[in-house]
């Protein structure tokens, strides 16, 4: 049986709902990427997504909630905590805040930390589906565990090519935002920032004060998509090219195109970093399929998002 890829709109969503309820799992779009979702309450639910993306069980999911109400039935709030939510919710931050005692939402998903991280997604699809289910949606990326996000529903449909789930994925086209959310830690304090994304730290200091350091410790990795390799394309990627061989793809950014590759894909040819990270993981995908030696990738600016989508790329090219 092959995966469905149906459109919203053509399919009544309480189809998608009853896969959840039965403890399944469907991929639903998000202003991020697209997500694998179950039912956060249901262990063995919980426990198909650590299976079939082959992710490593210390590696913890985000939970998906309606609104922030909700999410303060589940996690510890605190001012922070609700200035950041205030400020950024519905959006692509997640925070990570201790459990409160008694949470129903799978332990599994906190991959035995105390704590848990949750976000209220702003996409109307995702937004509807979760709110209908009354229940909080896991939900992490919907590829295999390391491979690159996706960002459309054909890039969900090769990854899991075959298998039993998800069991339909939800079409809202090509994700608008195109990189994962920014999560921040605010179990300390100073918050620390766990992954960069697409609300920056100068926009989240500007809320609630200086981010601390990350101190990364070698045996307790804090959260794991601080995981060196990551997001990482089959093909091997240069970054910050400024020469490109004949046998080479090239990620381009801006007008001054390198001459000579075997193909030329412009991340934003007017410079715009929100261009570059809605194109960043499509444009991956599309020159991934084993045609090229390598692909080269022109230099992004480190400022803004650009943080966010070097720290991918950087994760990316690692061997
Ligand atoms: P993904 O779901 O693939 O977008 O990845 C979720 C990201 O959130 C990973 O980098 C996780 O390590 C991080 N994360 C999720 N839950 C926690 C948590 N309780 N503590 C620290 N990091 C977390
Ligand atoms: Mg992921």
């Amino acid at each position: 049986m092959s995966i469905k890829i149906v459109s919203p709109f053509a399919l009544p969503l309480h189809n998608a709902i009853n896969i959840l309820l039965a403890g399944d799992l469907i991929a639903i779009p998000t202003e991020t990427v697209y997500g694998l979702a179950a039912d956060a309450t249901n262990d063995q639910a919980v426990a198909k997504i650590f299976a079939l993306k082959n992710r490593p069980t210390f590696n913890p999911l985000i939970i998906h909630l309606a609104d922030a109400v909700l999410a303060e039935e589940y996690v510890m709030f605190d001012e922070r905590a609700r200035l950041l939510a205030k400020a950024f919710w519905p959006g692509p931050l997640t925070l990570v805040l201790a459990r409160k005692p008694g949470c129903a939402i799978s332990l599994l998903a906190s991959a035995g930390l105390n704590s848990l991280a949750v976000r209220v997604p702003a996409d109307p699809i995702a937004r509807k589906i979760i709110s209908d289910l009354k229940r909080p949606i896991a939900a992490p990326s919907a590829n295999p565990s390391g491979s690159l996000s996706p960002t459309r529903p054909e890039h969900v449909f090769k990854g899991f090519f075959g298998q039993s789930n998800p069991k339909l994925i939800v079409d809202g086209g090509a994700c608008q935002g195109g990189i994962e959310s920014t999560v921040v830690n605010l179990i300390t304090e100073p918050a620390t920032l766990l992954r960069p994304g697409l609300v920056s730290s100068e926009q989240i200091e500007s809320i609630i004060g200086p981010l601390g350091t990350l101190i990364e410790s070698d045996n307790k990795i804090l959260s794991p998509g601080q995981l060196l390799k990551h997001y990482a394309p089959q093909t091997k990627l240069r970054l910050n090219a400024n020469t490109v061989a004949n046998d080479e793809a090239l990620l381009a950014f801006g007008k001054a195109v390198l001459p000579g590759a075997a193909k030329t894909l412009n991340l934003s040819a007017t410079s715009n970093l929100v261009e570059v990270a809605a194109n960043l993981f499509a444009m991956l995908h599309e020159v991934d399929q084993g045609q090229f030696r390598a692909i080269a990738v022109m230099k992004i600016p480190m400022r803004g998002i650009g943080i966010a989508i070097n720290d991918r790329l950087k994760r990316a090219a690692q061997d």
